[in-house]
This record gives structure tokens, C-alpha cells and sequence, in this order.
């Protein structure tokens, strides 16, 4: 259900072989094509030999934090970006990406999409050691580690880097500039997506296929689970980490059920397919009677085209969604939390009033906004609502870097499905099942992660760890 859980960030890299070449505007391009994945904040550092290192991080937008003269301010051939949504407590300029630490006359600018389980304990080690924070991100975290092996302990970037990921416990996608040159890196369970591309002559990196179609690059391959990958003559080069095949693929299932736009594939796997599919198996699974079907916008619409085609029911629009509401939307008291479901979703009363309607949702996670979305649904007076989720009960919170809510929150976690249906007061409630979602990403289910579905993580969980909830002001 959107509004309930949101991935942490999208990420971006650009290397040009040509050094007369300025890449921040297309980072910018590649920025914007991937802020479904974090609104609250964005930057930029750019690399240009002779000027050296440039770099502006702001909170918002990327249209609110970067303008054309901050764009120009940032020249450079190579460039990394990131885009972030905060957690729990952390909606400040300190948190945002990239980050960067310099070192004699070196730097390190990284940007992270991921979240390092063990990053206390990390953390923890440097500051004993000396190192000063300035946020309580575990993006830093991992910067500082780097910069560790590489200037104090003089290490070359790849053996710096592989020293720094055997400690590593959790899911990171990054992209680092180091020493004038942009590395890829993904975790050895490939949690989260990373992917590269070409331009003309030049090599792009990002969290999301998208980011490539915007800037007309050609899509070359996903960095391979546990890859380093830099660029040379024009070449890539491929590092393979120690801990690389040695660990269970464990891909997140919530790429392909909500978080990853639909016209991106990841892992070869296209996200609108994999929609349409979980439209399909919601109608194997529930073959229901009804005369229309309609979608949660936006992400819900693949699935209930699927749906639709497998039953022969009409697809019909029935809630429209306000694009113009942002996701930073403040909303400190209830009455306000439930304008703002008015707000971004109105009904269509001629599409639902007197009609048998299947509405179909990507998932619920605490039911709240399912709740006041039906509230709304009703107020058009359908003859019967069956309310079907394209993601089984999310039944556990994640630890990985998508912040949802703690397992209190969970409606699944705490009530059953038949008494979720009595809490939404609809005729029918159905989820699609693990094997179903399974079938319809395509995809060995011992490579997916569903760490949120069957408490199966792909990692030790420290004990007491909390897991991230999104931001409530
Ligand atoms: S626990 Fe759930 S949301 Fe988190 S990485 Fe695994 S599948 Fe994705």
C-alpha cells in the first residue's frame, strides 16, 4: 500500500572517458527517473581532474535541491548521485548521499542504497579508533571503513574494498568515486539491484533500468551478486569478491511487487510483467464474480490488467491519484492523515456505485491506509468490494533498507486474514500465496529474499536490533 513503506534510496554513477566532459546533468536525468525510490533527499559529486572533487546534497526533490546553476557548479566526467528517503528520526541534511571523506589529497564520495544490520557494532570500532560522525547513517559507516583500508592501512581500491565488505553484514548497492575513478559494488546475496549501462563512450551505473532509458543508454548486464566492477580502456573490469557465490541469492521480492518502477527489469526479470503475472495468479487463486476490476494506482495497475485479462471482467479506472501530492506530505494529526488519503486518491462514484468490484492492491502492511482507502471506496456505494493483494502478509519487518513498520505495526502479524476482512468490512479478502508470487517473479525461490513474509532472513539478525520504520514527523 503506498505511503506505507518505502525503499531507501536509488543510486547513480557515470564515468566518461572523456575528461572534458561534464556527466552532472545526466546524473540529474538519471536522478529524476528514480525518485520513486527516496524523496527526501538528493545530491551529486561530480569529479573532474583539475578542479578535483565537487559535491551538493540537499532535502527534497531533486527538481527542489538542484537547479541549473548548482547543476553547472558541479562539473566533472565522472559523477555519482543518490536519492533518499529517511528513516525513523533521520530526515536531515546530515543523512543525505553522497557521502564523502577526504584523506591526504584524496577523497571518497559513495553513495549506499542498503542497510548494514551490523552497523552498529561497526560503528562502534571506529569511533574507539578516533573517527568523528556527523550523521548516524550507516552509509558513513561504510565510507569510513573504506577510507580506513585505503589511506591508514594502504591498500589499493579493490583489496580496500573487499576488506571492507568481509565485514559487511547486510544488503549495499553502491557507487564510489576513489582516486578519480567510479567502482559498482553489490552485496554477495544481491539484495539490492545495481545494473550498467552504455553511452556512447561512456559507462553508466544504477539502481534501476529506468535510469537508462532516460538518458538513452544501452543496457549492458546487473552487476553480478557480489561484483566489484570499474572501468578501463574503454572496457569493464570485473572483481570478484571472496564472499561471492558462497552465500544464498536472496533478491528482494518487494522490487518486483511495488518498490521498482514497472517499465524497469531487474535481474532479467521485467517488473511489468511480473505484475501482470500477479494479476493472473490473484485470478487463479480467486476467481471471483464481479463486473469490474480496478487497481490502487499506480502501482497496482499491471496486476489488475492481469487479472482482467485472465477473467474476462473489464478493467475499469475507479480511483483517481493525485500525481501532484508529494510524498513529504507533513501530516501530524489523524483527521489530516485521513485528508490525505482524500487527497491522493478520489473515487470514481459512476465507475463503482450499484457494481460487483474487485480492487486490487500491491500489499498492506500496517492497514491503516487500506482502511480509510475502503472507507472511501464504500462512500460510492459498490454492491460488493473483494479486496485482493498482490503480496502475501507481511507478517515481519525488514533489516535490509526498506522501512515499513515494526512487527507490532503488522496487521498481518497480528490478526488473521479472516479477521482483517472484519476489520475492513468487505466481502472478500484475499492475498496472493508465497508460492503464487513466487511463480509470477519467475524466479528460483531460493533466490528471492521474503525475509518479511516467512521470517527467513538471509543474514544473522543481531539481537535487538530494531528494524527501521519510515519517517513519522
Ligand atoms: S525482508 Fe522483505 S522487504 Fe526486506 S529485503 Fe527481504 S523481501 Fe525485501
Amino acid at each position: 500500500m503506498q505511503g506505507e513503506m518505502e525503499d531507501k534510496c536509488g543510486i547513480v554513477g557515470i564515468h566518461s572517458k572523456d575528461d572534458s566532459k561534464d556527466v552532472a546533468s545526466l546524473i540529474y536525468y538519471c536522478l529524476y527517473a528514480l525518485q520513486h525510490r527516496g524523496q527526501e533527499s538528493a545530491g551529486i559529486a561530480s569529479f573532474n581532474p583539475t578542479i578535483g572533487l565537487n559535491h551538493y546534497c540537499g532535502m527534497g526533490l531533486i527538481t527542489d535541491v538542484f537547479s541549473n546553476e548548482r547543476i553547472q557548479s558541479l562539473p566533472g566526467h565522472m559523477a555519482i548521485g543518490h536519492v533518499r528517503y529517511s528513516t525513523t528520526g533521520q530526515s536531515k541534511l546530515e543523512n543525505s548521499q553522497p557521502f564523502v571523506t577526504d584523506f591526504g589529497d584524496g577523497f571518497i564520495a559513495m553513495a549506499h542504497n542498503g542497510d548494514i544490520v551490523n552497523s552498529g557494532e561497526l560503528r562502534q570500532e571506529l569511533i574507539d579508533e578516533g573517527f568523528y560522525f556527523k550523521s548516524d547513517s550507516d552509509s558513513e559507516v561504510i565510507c569510513y571503513m573504506l577510507k580506513k583500508e585505503h589511506y591508514d592501512n594502504d591498500k589499493n581500491v579493490i583489496d580496500s574494498i573487499e576488506a571492507v565488505c568481509k565485514k559487511l553484514v547486510g544488503s549495499y548497492a553502491l557507487t564510489i568515486l576513489v582516486d578519480g575513478e567510479l567502482y559498482g559494488v553489490r552485496d554477495p546475496m544481491g539484495i539490492k539491484p545495481l545494473a550498467v549501462a552504455k553511452r556512447d563512450d561512456d559507462f553508466v551505473l544504477a539502481s534501476e533500468t529506468v535510469a537508462f532509458d532516460v538518458i538513452n543508454a544501452e543496457y549492458i548486464r546487473d552487476i553480478v551478486p557480489g561484483e566489484i566492477i570499474y572501468f578501463e580502456n574503454d572496457e569493464i573490469n570485473s572483481h570478484m569478491l571472496e564472499s561471492a557465490g558462497k552465500c544464498k541469492l536472496s533478491h528482494c521480492m518487494f522490487e518486483y511487487v511495488y518498490f521498482a518502477r514497472p517499465d524497469s527489469t531487474i535481474d532479467g526479470i521485467n517488473v511489468y510483467e511480473t505484475r501482470m503475472n500477479i494479476g493472473k495468479q490473484l485470478h487463479e487463486l480467486y476467481p471471483i464474480d464481479a463486473d469490474v476490476v480496478i487497481p490502487v494506482p499506480d502501482s497496482s495497475i499491471p496486476a489488475a490488467i492481469g487479472y482482467s485479462r485472465a477473467s474476462g471482467i473489464p478493467y475499469g479506472e475507479g480511483l483517481i491519484k493525485n500525481r501532484y501530492v508529494g510524498r513529504t506530505f507533513i501530516m501530524p494529526t489523524q483527521e489530516e492523515r485521513e485528508l490525505a488519503v482524500r487527497l491522493k486518491l478520489n473515487p470514481i462514484k459512476k465507475a463503482i456505485k450499484g457494481k460487483k468490484i474487485i480492487l486490487i492492491d500491491d500489499s498492506i502492511v500496517r492497514g491503516t491506509t487500506s482502511k480509510q482507502l475502503l472507507d472511501l471506496v464504500k462512500e460510492a456505494e459498490p454492491a460488493e468490494i473483494h479486496f485482493l493483494v498482490g503480496c502475501p502478509p507481511v507478517i515481519a519487518p525488514c533489516y535490509y533498507g526498506v522501512a515499513m513498520a515494526t512487527k507490532k505495526e503488522l496487521i498481518a502479524a497480528n490478526y488473521s486474514i479472516e479477521e482483517i476482512q472484519e476489520q475492513l468490512n468487505i466481502d472478500s479478502l484475499g492475498y496472493i500465496t508465497l508460492p503464487a508470487l513466487v511463480k509470477a517473479i519467475g524466479m528460483p525461490e531460493e533466490n528471492l529474499c521474503m525475509g518479511c513474509l516467512n521470517e527467513d532472513y538471509p543474514t544473522e539478525i543481531p539481537e535487538g536490533l530494531e528494524a527501521e520504520t519510515y519517517y513519522k514527523p
